[in-house]
This record gives C-alpha cells, structure tokens and sequence, in this order.
C-alpha cells in the first residue's frame, strides 16, 4: 500500500474550475460526499470550487464518478484536478466558508430560465411564492445581468437592497434547499416588486399589475415590460393592429418581430419545429430560434411579413409565465428601444426612450446591472447555430485549442461585440449592436468595463478590425494599450470558425457577408482565402462590382441590379433594363451609366451579399430594402423547398495567379429567364444552387493548387440555410473537411474571436 494511506482509508483533493460556484456546486458535492460516507470538506476558493474527501478507496472513487454525472444543471466543469493527500481523520464532512482572497478565474454563470421545481411552486395556491414574478433558485434565475461586481455574492448584485427575510434565510443557510446560497433569493415578503406605470411613468392604481397588464395587452396597448437583460416592447401578437400600431411607433416597417408562446404545444401550432429544434426551444438558455411559419390563426401576418421564418422563444422569466399562463397564447416580444439604439434597462431610462412607444409599463425594482438582448439561434444541418450571442450564453467562455496572451478584440461596425482570450478561454461581451447612435456608442463602453469585470483582466493589447472609419477602430487608438493590432474582416471571419472548432494550421476560408475592408481599400465580402492563425492569401474573389451612389446603392438594391447588368451585357445594358423596368426613372438612364462607368462615389465591392441584393432587384422582389440583409432573406424564402439546375458561371484566372468567380453568365441566364416568364420561385432556388456550384469548383481548384483539403465557412450569408446546407453538402461529398460555427454567430458578431486569436498567435509567434 502507499505511504501516503494508511490502511483502507484514503484522502483525495479535488480541485473543480470552470463555472462551479453559484450554481450550486458545493451542496452537491456534500450530498454526495454523505451519500458515499466520507468525510472531509468542500469550499469556494479562487481557481474554482475544492473538495478533500477521505474514506476507503472504493468509496471515493465511487465519489469522484458521481459528480462528474451529476453535477447540478447550470454548473460548467472545464477541469477536474486530482491530487491524493495524506489521510487526516477528518470526523464528518463539511461546507466551509469561501476563501475570499479573490475569484480570478472562477466563470460568472449566464442568466437561466425559470426551472421545473420553481414553476412548479409559482403555480402552486398552497406555496408562499404562488404567483411571485422573481421566484428563483440555484438551479435558476437571473445572474450576469444583476452583477455589480465580482464575486458573486448577493452583496454584489442589485439584491443587496433586499435583505432576506427569516424564511428566505434559512433556505439560503441549508445545504439540503434548493436555495442554498442562491443569491438573488426572494420571496413576496423580502424581494421585488412589479409595478404598473402609465405612458408617464406614473403608477397605475392595480391590486394585480399581472392581472391588469394581461387586459392592457388584450385590448390592443403596447406594453414595455422589464425582463432579465432589458425591456421588450409587448403586444398581442395575434392583433393585427396591435402589432401595426407597434411597427408604426417603433418605425420599423417590415424587419421580423420575435414573438414568445406559452409552450412547445402552442409553438409547433405556428411553426414546424424539428426534435434539434425543440431542444434548443426549451433550453435553459431560452433563446429565439428561427423556425418555419406553417399557416395558422394565432399570429397576425405582420408580425413577420414577405418571409418564411418567424423568430420564437418560450417564457423565461416567471413574469412571463404569469403573463402567458391563461389568456394570451402568444406575444410580441421584441427589445425595446428606437432604430439603431441599445436595449433599454433603467425604468427612467425606459420611461425617457420609449416616450411615444409604450401606453404602459410593466416595471420592478430590481435593477438590471448589465445589458444583454435576446439571443437568436436557428438550426442548420441538424446543428444549433448562433445569430446573436447574448443572454443565457453570455458570458459562458468558449474554450479554444491552445493556451494565448491577454487579448482585448474590438469587433466590426455591425452586431458588435466584444472578445476577451484569457488562457485556454474566450469570453465574449452582450451582443453591443451596430455602432450607429452615440447611445450604441455608450453601450460599446460599458461592454468594455463589464469584460474588465468578468474576466479580471487589464488587456495590454487591443485587436480590431482594419477598417479607419469604424467606431472601434477609433476606440482602438484612444483605448490604453501597448499594441493595437488591426486584422482583416474576412481573415477574422475564417480564424473565428477556425478558433471555436479548435484548428489550427492552413485552411481553406470560405468567406461571404455583405462587406469588410479589404487590403486593396475595396469592400470586400466574396472572398476565397487560403489561411492560418497569423496570415491569408487572397487566392480568389466574386467578381468586383461598382456600387453606384455607395450606401445608396445597399438601400436601393435597383442600383446595385443596374450594374450587375452593366457587366454582364456591357453597352448594351441599357436595353435589358428597360425591358426589365429595372430603372425607376428611365430619363436617368445615361447619367446612371455614366455614374457605373466614372465610378464617382460609387466603390467596388465583392460582397455576396450585394450580388443578392442586385439578384432581388432584378427579379422584381424589391427596389428599396428597409433593413439590411433583406432582400437576401427574402430570396431565400423564395427558394425554399425546391431544387431547380443551377445556372453557369465562369472562374477567371487572372495574371497574378489568384481567381475571380465570374457571374456574369449566371445574371444572363436569370435574364433569359425572366423574359421566358419563369416564376421568381424557380430563379430564386437557381441562383442558390449555382453559388453552391461555384464555391464547390473553387474549393476544388483551391485543392488542386494547395493540397489543402480543410474548408471553413464564415460570414453573415452562411445564415442562408439554403446555402449552408447547400454548400456544407456538396463540399462534403467531393471529400472535403467542412467546419462552420455553432457556438459564435457566422455573421459579424463573431469576428471579435477571429480578432482575438489571429492577434494573440502573432505575439507568441513574435510578430
Ligand atoms: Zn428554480
Ligand atoms: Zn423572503
Ligand atoms: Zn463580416
């Protein structure tokens, strides 16, 4: 037998990191130190949770097996360390106090939905929490967005102003409770309160603000109502002139509102919801998922008109499961603010942004401590996949292959965030949004300051995008830091879904959104790269396409129609497009030529994204977009659930070695189409499968060249469900590695990882 035990007794340390403390951690590893009959003892400590437990060999074993099974639901072990002691004739088995020389590296957890044992009770007449809006547990609740400061202890959170009643107390003192140190415990007699306020932020007289809001939202008011991260804007989602009366005061015409049902039953009556689908619905994470509209009566068509997906979440705060439990089926549930702003969170705040907005307001006096939407998520390929990172995911780190220094990356302009790499770790920031209105501009500063918070860290070097005028990049320079790295768009695109499926080495990079700055000062977005942690090689490109009139153009997407056809056709463009009625005011026509051929104030782009753009324009789906990416979903919709022969196309060898994917044919064969009186179904569905073609014959081309048989696809057009399955398919079967995102979005709210990474890999390789 070893020296270091004695007998048949033994002692063994382990040492738990990762998201193990506030989640109940410790009082189930008591339970199951008893349930094995050891003895020793369990406490929080800065690296994680620890726990020394001594008894015979067998028993312990048997303990170091149970809490790897059964650890409780919201607890994230990334690491278990196990160190045999020397035995200590400890007599019992104990929760000892934290030791509170810091919590560096222990993670915060993300905020949870509402779990089974306390909606249980929120529904139970007998239980003293029957009907209490902010009923909680360790298994549940809000976390990141009450945080002041770390650790997590309720006197840093926004609970600390509600001292915990006798009954409260015990629960939170007893290793045997459910809430066992759940923080934001509370009850009607110690906890929050709802209030009702008026389109003035007066209080509304009510004996039930649940009750009274429910008839508010019945009889067609428009409702901000406060939840975890922010306020959503709330109607009735089955009112047409609820949710016209919303879009109308919210200037938000056409872009899809997310809606939440009561449960599972009601979502599958208003949308196809696949098993992968399900799962993510009911997650404790609770995000929207994008799911396919089937014909129902429950919801208006307004609430996401001219497309085939409609954005649902189910309940997750207790408030709104009181809000959803009787008479309402189905609400629109989207952020609250004004085009372009952040969401927001303090009732003045609320009250001050949302004038004109909301009739009313369904508040609390619990303080949201940090901003962070809805997260958004679909399925692809049987996979969950992001859209928006933010509550329930946030700010849970995604681990990354190899070990880097402290990088601070900043991002793009579009659907913002923030990435910090610490060790073996990338924490990622609420989604911060675009950077349009010095209120998003104040939000990416308050990011800033909650990175600091959650990772403990005090960046020294700082990566951001290369765009000059991009608000981040100017940040960059004013931020204190050591070193400013700047990384490509599309390079940071790759590397990202390179970083969160954990390769390394060259790659093939797919890359396709709508623009990123290139290294030609062109807007790039159609891009074929060959590359790695610290380099790319740009080995080809869609075809370069004037932007007449720039930023118009992307708001106007007959432009960008016009131009396609200027290249495909040459002089003879003109023709074609007054047969096509392309142009809205055909005594233009010279001066809009003249405008694509002199290039003023028109730059060139790659993008893929403009190419669907001018693809929507030309088949008369819309001249004028109001949200970006539309036109592309729209097309989408158009080609859902069919499969028609793609159209040709041509790769271009240019002189200096690199390719240009030419779609001049494929735009000519649309036109001949068109003229055949083809339906727009068939087009739409065409246009996908010759992308789909044309990404194939490159990554073969790409093989040829390089040997390189690894493909990773980025970029916001891999939202396209179509195209991602499409492409992850055909790329598939001709005997290539594909590796797309899951954990970050594909679009620019996971460039920040790209950022981070290609930065930290150039200071260790000591560039
Ligand atoms: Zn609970
Ligand atoms: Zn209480
Ligand atoms: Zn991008």
């Amino acid at each position: 037998m070893h020296s270091k035990n004695s007998g048949e007794i033994k002692r063994t340390r382990y040492l738990f990191s990762g998201t193990v403390q506030g989640v109940g951690f410790r009082p189930s590893v008591y339970r199951l130190a008893v349930k094995n009959r050891l003895n020793g003892f369990v406490q929080n400590i800065p690296e994680g949770v620890v726990a020394e437990v001594e008894g015979p060999p067998a028993f312990v074993d048997a303990f170091g097996a149970d809490i790897r099974r059964e650890h409780p639901p919201l607890a994230r072990i990334t690491n278990i360390e196990c160190t045999d002691l020397e035995i200590r004739h400890d007599q019992n088995f104990q929760i000892i106090p934290s030791d509170a020389k810091g919590h560096a590296d222990v993670h915060i957890t993300p905020d949870s939905a509402t779990c089974p044992d306390c909606l249980q009770e929120l529904f139970d007449p007998a239980n003293r929490r029957f009907r209490y809006p902010f009923i909680n547990c360790t298994n549940c609740g809000p976390r990141l967005t009450i945080i002041n400061a770390i650790p997590y202890d309720r006197a840093n959170t926004s609970m600390a102003c509600f001292p915990l009643c006798r009954e409260c107390l015990v629960e939170y003192e007893n290793p045997d409770d459910r809430r066992f140190h759940a923080e934001p415990n509370a009850c009607p007699v110690c906890g929050p309160r709802l209030t009702l306020l008026n389109a003035k932020g007066k209080p509304v007289e009510t004996a039930d603000p649940v009750k009274t809001a429910i008839d508010l939202l019945f009889t067609g008011h428009v409702l901000a109502v406060k939840g975890l991260g922010g306020f959503h804007l709330s109607v009735d989602a089955g009112s047409i002139e609820a949710v016209k009366k919303l879009r109308s005061r919210k200037y938000r015409e056409e872009k899809p509102l997310a809606i939440m049902v009561r449960n599972i039953d009601q979502a599958m009556k208003i949308a196809c919801v696949s098993p992968e689908e399900e799962i993510l619905l009911t997650t404790p994470q609770r995000p929207i998922v994008l799911l396919k509209k089937i014909q129902n009566d429950l919801i208006s068509e307004f609430v996401a008109p001219n497309v085939s997906n409609l954005g649902i979440m189910l309940p997750y705060t207790p408030l709104h499961h009181l809000l959803l439990k009787d008479r309402l089926t189905a609400l629109v549930m989207t952020s609250a603010n004004r085009v372009d702003e952040p969401i927001c969170t303090g009732n003045r705040e609320a009250i001050e942004r949302l004038q004109g907005i909301a009739d009313y307001y369904l508040t609390h006096n619990r303080d949201i401590r940090v901003r962070c939407d809805d997260s958004i998520t679909f399925v692809a390929d049987k996979q969950p996949r992001l859209m928006r990172r933010s509550r329930g995911y946030v700010p849970q780190p995604i681990r990354i292959k190899h070990n880097y220094p402290c990088v601070l990356a900043l991002g793009g302009q579009l659907k913002t965030t923030h990435c910090i790499l610490k060790g073996r770790f990338a924490f990622f920031s609420p989604h911060i949004g675009d950077m349009e209105t010095p209120q998003a501009r104040d939000f990416f500063q308050e990011s800033l300051t909650l990175m600091k918070r959650v990772t403990k860290s005090d960046s020294l070097v700082i990566a951001c995008d290369l765009h000059p005028a991009y608000y981040s990049t100017e940040a960059a320079r004013t931020l204190p830091a050591e070193r400013v790295i700047q990384v490509q768009h599309h390079h940071a695109h790759i590397v990202s879904c390179m970083a969160e499926n954990q390769i390394d080495g060259d790659v093939i990079g797919l890359a396709m959104d709508g623009t990123g700055y290139g290294t030609d000062g062109n807007a790039w977005g159609g891009e074929f790269l060959i590359a790695n942690e610290t380099r790319f090689q740009r080995f080809g490109h869609l075809q370069y396409l004037v932007l007449p009139g720039g930023e118009k153009a992307i708001r106007e997407p007959w432009r960008i129609a016009a131009s396609l056809l200027k290249t495909a056709y040459g002089t003879s463009w003109k023709e074609t497009a007054r047969q096509l009625k392309l142009i809205p005011d055909e005594t233009q026509m010279d001066l809009f030529d003249k405008i694509i051929e002199s290039k003023i104030h028109s730059p060139l782009s790659s993008g893929l994204g403009r190419l669907f753009d001018g693809v929507a324009a030309l088949i008369g789906l819309r001249s004028q977009v109001s949200f970006e990416g539309q036109a592309a979903m729209e097309l989408e919709t158009l080609a859902t659930g069919s499969w028609e022969s793609p159209y040709p196309f041509e790769l271009l060898h240019k002189t200096d070695q690199s390719f240009i994917l030419d779609m001049s044919a494929a735009l000519r064969a649309i036109v001949v189409d068109l003229e055949s009186g083809e339906s727009k179904e068939k087009i739409a569905a065409s246009f996908h499968q010759t992308l789909i073609n044309a990404f194939a014959t490159m990554m073969d081309e790409m093989r040829k060249v390089t040997g390189l048989t690894r493909v990773a696809l980025s970029g916001g057009c891999f939202q396209n469900k179509i195209l991602l399955e499409g492409t992850i398919d055909k790329l598939r079967f001709s005997g290539f590695d594909v590796y797309c995102h899951r954990q970050v979005p594909t679009n620019d709210g996971g460039i920040a990882l790209g950022q981070a990474v290609i930065a930290a890999s150039m200071i260790k390789k000591g560039f």
